[in-house]
């Protein structure tokens, strides 16, 4: 058998991996492919701590492949540029997502739609083209694709801009495609997590009115002073459901446990929309009857392509919108997946790789 590219040459790696379902991280060596004539290689600085990556650590989802390296949001410095890159060069700052390759040529491809290409190969956890495994951003080197390496603009904070190319796409994406941007409309965020506290900001930026809608009335302070929601709703509190009744345009509801649509579906006005991000284990129920007795829409949306991912930077560049992170150094990672198993992060973990030691 022939070597891979990897095999022939390979550029060392170090990292933090799982090696198996408890799910614990540990120092990990590696190597990555050499730079190709299309690779940027990059020195990781900063990955945000996704939930996803929580998940498959612990092979929540199944197939999981170990050792396995997670992170898909991450921030480097370029190192290396192939012969055919032009967009990219040394001492650039750049980001990786979700998504390292994808067919080039289907359907979805074609529309850059990567992230709905059924042959994507993800960060992490995936295997390229030539056999060899994905290894995510909690590592202190990548090799990837120039395509699937997005421009970090200049005036976005590596640490807390890094959660955009995850978090932050995820809700951009169905906002942008369901239309629920029109200024002056009134937006529902459910959930306060990594991917809500993203959701009030993009809505504030696109002019609408924010409302979160949380389980925990403790958060409503920090949802309105800090993240600058303009008001609260206590989904418990069936007073406040009730009088809510029909007001609110549009959700993005980042709940990924299993819960309860009816009541969110009653807040949308005629014509509403709820996209659905967050991502039950289980099926929810759908109540149709509130559904067409108002012409309401439910949808579901997955990170988003590469070109909307640039676009999605660049707006969040000149809105100056970020993630609120707690920056944390490689060693802290156990704990701080056990605090973000328990929702206990306000919002997003941010590893501080290259002041790590590996
Ligand atoms: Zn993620
Ligand atoms: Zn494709």
């Amino acid at each position: 058998m022939s070597k891979s590219p990897e095999e022939e040459h390979p550029q060392k790696a170090l990292g933090w991996a799982a090696r198996d379902n408890s799910g614990i991280l540990s120092p990990f060596k590696f190597s990555r492919r050499e730079n190709g004539e299309d690779d940027v290689t990059l020195k990781v600085l900063y990955c945000g701590v996704c939930h996803s990556d929580l998940h498959c650590v612990k092979n929540d989802w199944g197939g999981a492949k170990y050792p396995l390296v997670p992170g898909h949001e991450f921030v480097g410095v370029v190192t290396k540029v192939g012969s055919s890159v032009k967009k990219f060069k040394v001492g650039d700052h750049v980001g990786v997502g979700v998504l390292v390759g994808s067919c080039t040529n289907c359907e979805n491809c074609k529309q850059d739609l990567e992230n709905y290409c059924p042959k994507m190969i993800l960060t992490y956890g995936s295997t390229y083209h030539d056999g060899t495994h994905t290894y995510g951003g909690y590592s202190d080197i990548m090799v990837a694709h120039q395509d699937f390496v997005l421009k970090f603009p200049d005036n976005l904070a590596l640490d807390a801009g890094a959660p955009l190319l995850c978090a932050g796409i995820t809700v951009y994406s169905p906002m942008k495609y369901y239309g629920m941007t029109e200024p002056g409309k009134h937006l529902g965020v459910v959930g306060l997590g990594g991917l809500g506290h993203l959701a009030v900001k993009m809505g504030k930026a696109f002019g609408l009115k924010v409302t979160v809608i949380s389980t925990s009335p403790k958060k409503e302070k920090e949802a309105i002073e800090k993240l600058g929601a303009d008001s609260f709703l206590v989904s418990r509190d069936p007073e406040k459901m009730k009088a809510a009744l029909g007001t609110i345009d549009y959700i993005v509801d980042t709940v990924s446990a299993v819960h309860p649509l009816g009541p969110l579906l009653g807040l949308l006005k005629t014509n509403g929309k709820l996209v659905q991000v967050g991502l039950p284990e289980k099926p929810l129920e759908l109540p149709v009857f509130s559904l067409a007795l108002g012409r309401k829409l439910v949808g579901g949306s997955n990170i988003g392509g590469l070109k909307e991912t640039q676009e999605m930077l660049d707006f969040c560049a000149k809105k100056n919108i970020v993630a609120d992170i707690e920056l944390i150094k490689m060693d802290y990672i156990n704990t701080a997946m056990e605090r973000l198993s328990k929702a206990d992060v306000h919002y997003r973990f941010v590893i501080d790789v290259a002041n790590s030691s590996l």
